[in-house]
């Protein structure tokens, strides 16, 4: 007897008894989204509430990650801009080496399909003049692009 089809999250191996539209195209070139998935995922994925992901490969090919399994991407949703920055004292703190100090950025952020913590970067003293241009560029492209400006850049 041939099989059915399996259902499309990635590791599910029950049958595929749905076709399930993850999200309404919001342009003609946007990739599609149709899915066939278990009952089990068809639930899940009919929760609002339920994070995925689906990723386009170079080859064609695509995978569906759904709530926890989207941890394997180690990827961090920042939650709000980083307005806070601190030095500690030379007084309060000694480290091994001097390229391991600097500024410490507290980050409000989400893990995908985890929860909300605060990682704390360190950026080295020499890093954050580079960083601060390398965003402040970013950041312009975006405004001009909102306001529909061309760049010239
Ligand atoms: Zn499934």
């Amino acid at each position: 007897m041939p099989k059915g089809p399996e259902c499309q999250v990635e590791r599910c191996k029950f049958p595929a008894t749905t076709m399930h539209r993850l999200k309404e195209p919001s342009g003609p070139f946007d990739f599609p989204t149709d899915v066939v998935i278990c009952e089990i995922h068809k639930d899940k994925l009919s929760d609002s509430a339920t994070e995925w992901v689906l990723l386009n490969e170079g080859d064609g090919s695509r995978r569906l990650l759904v709530g926890p399994m989207l941890a394997e991407l180690n990827e961090f949703v920042v939650l709000a801009p980083i307005k806070k920055l601190t030095v500690h004292a030379q007084s309060s703190r000694v480290v091994s080496h001097a390229d391991h100090n600097g500024y410490s950025v507290p980050i409000s952020v989400r893990r995908r399909g985890g929860e909300e913590e605060t990682l704390t970067l360190v950026l080295p003293f020499d890093a954050l003049v580079e960083t601060a241009d390398f965003l402040q560029h970013i950041a312009q492209r975006g405004r001009m692009r909102r306001t529909g400006e061309v760049d010239e850049a």
